[in-house]
């Protein structure tokens, strides 16, 4: 929306003492917007909402993406440790070298890449601060980015803070996977970008070898940059398989990887990221990280650093107790007649509000969930900008049996009483 022209009460710079020339200046500016529009006119962010409420009217939260158990104990006490007798001033810009080897030799032993560590791997707080990275440090002004929505909720902001022009792509459930015709339809000769989110939050999708491939057949014929934001690399369940698209042929010097120590170790308020890729783009992402955050805790880096190197069972077991969690949420809505979408990876799933009886839409049903039955929930239309998808709503199964099973009774409160409110025969014919 156009802001309303600035009506002057008198000019800013004639008369008066510095401090009444900076109210009338505020004034004559009232009506106008004081901040950027891409931040100004954005709401708070769908996961900040409902963990608010849930916090406010004391429900259980299925929503925001964190585990309800405090993380593996031996990485916090050597985080305890190295606050104590470790190093406390700012480590190197770039990261510790002790946490660049290890995250160098983590994807070595797990998905067969050669990374060198001092001139391809940047430590930075978090993904969210490697993806600022990636869009500020690479995008130019005018350069078009393919994005797939849902999209996690950082990335168009950031991208056009960096003067990037998205380009979207719809996934639709259930299986929400890409096609050649998609990718044909985004695609011009302004593209410079790809950012593909693999294993996928929201939608618990591992994206398979040949859409990958598909994906690295488009980068390169067009001779395109890809922004991999792999936080939930570690989290694959089943037979599902991450494969990392800077291992695809003609990938390797076109691919920003970016990974989240957060989500490795479940510690997700720990903010330690990774940005992985080949020397003339760390270049560039290491200037842009010098003056985002320049440096991230020392020694949390340390702890994750010892983690990295011995996390062999925790790496084995956390996605096979996760699977048994998803199993447990799945069966438990199953079973209340709710519908469930298929989920390989990350820590969620997703239940298809029209398929379970329901006739709200999924922002509707949230509210009405952590209101009426005390169980907090992820809307997936959220994460869309246009033509959203409105009857999915994501659900967190990082959690405890207790909260699983409170969540399970929570939510077959809710679905009863939307049915009560609009019963089932007046939902529309399901596609
Ligand atoms: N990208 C995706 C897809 C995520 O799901 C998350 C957090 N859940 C992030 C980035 C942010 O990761 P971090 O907490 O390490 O900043
Ligand atoms: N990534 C987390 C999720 O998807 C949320 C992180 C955040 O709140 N920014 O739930």
């Amino acid at each position: 929306m156009k802001p309303p022209p600035v009506r002057w009460t008198t000019s800013p710079y004639e008369g008066g003492t510095g401090l009444e020339r900076l109210v009338i200046f505020a004034e004559g500016r009232q009506n106008q917007p004081m901040a950027n529009p891409i931040f100004a006119n954005l709401p708070t962010t769908i996961f900040e909402e409902m963990s608010g409420l849930a916090r406010e009217l004391g429900a259980v939260n299925l929503g925001q993406g964190f585990p309800d158990d405090p993380g593996p104990e031996a990485i916090r006490a050597r985080a305890a440790d190295a606050v104590l007798n470790g190093y406390n001033q700012y480590p190197p810009m770039a990261g510790l070298p002790e946490l660049r080897q290890a995250v160098a030799s983590h994807y070595g032993a797990t998905q067969g890449l050669v990374l060198d560590w001092a001139s391809e791997i940047t430590i930075t707080s978090g993904a969210t601060e490697a993806l600022a990275a990636a869009f500020l440090g690479l995008i130019e002004p005018g350069d078009e980015v393919v994005v797939f929505q849902p999209v996690y909720d950082s990335y168009l902001p950031m991208i056009r803070a960096a003067g990037g022009v998205p380009k979207l792509v719809s996934l639709q459930p259930p299986h929400w996977r890409f096609t050649r015709a998609m990718l044909e339809a985004a695609f011009t000769e302004r593209t410079r970008f790809v950012v593909l989110n693999n294993p996928m939050n929201p939608t618990g999708v591992v994206f398979p070898e040949a859409d990958l491939a598909l994906l690295a057949e488009f980068c390169v014929a067009h001779d395109i940059i890809a922004i991999c934001d792999e936080v939930w690399e570690q989290v694959v369940f089943g037979n599902a398989r991450h494969r990392p698209l800077i291992g695809f042929p003609g990938m390797r010097e076109r691919t920003v990887k970016i990974g989240s120590a957060g989500k490795m170790f479940g510690l997700t308020g720990w903010k330690v990221g990774f940005l992985a890729a080949a020397p003339d783009l760390t270049h560039s992402l290491a200037r842009a990280h010098q003056f985002l955050t320049f440096t991230t805790p020392p020694n949390l880096q340390a702890a994750v650093a010892w983690g990295l190197e011995n996390a062999e069972t925790w790496f084995r077991e956390m996605p096979r107790d996760l699977a048994r969690s998803r199993d447990r949420l799945s069966d438990g809505l199953e079973r209340q007649g709710f519908a469930v979408l298929p989920a390989e990876g990350t820590y969620f799933l997703n239940i298809d509000l029209a398929a379970s009886g329901v006739a709200m839409d999924d922002r509707a049903f949230c509210l009405h969930a952590v209101r009426e039955a005390g169980v907090a929930a992820i809307p997936v239309s959220a994460l869309y900008e246009e033509q959203p998808v409105t009857n999915i709503v994501r659900l967190c199964f990082a959690k405890r049996d207790a909260t699983l099973d409170a969540g399970i009774e929570r939510l077959a409160k809710a679905r009863e009483l939307a049915r009560k409110a609009a019963p089932a025969e007046d939902l529309p014919a399901r596609a």
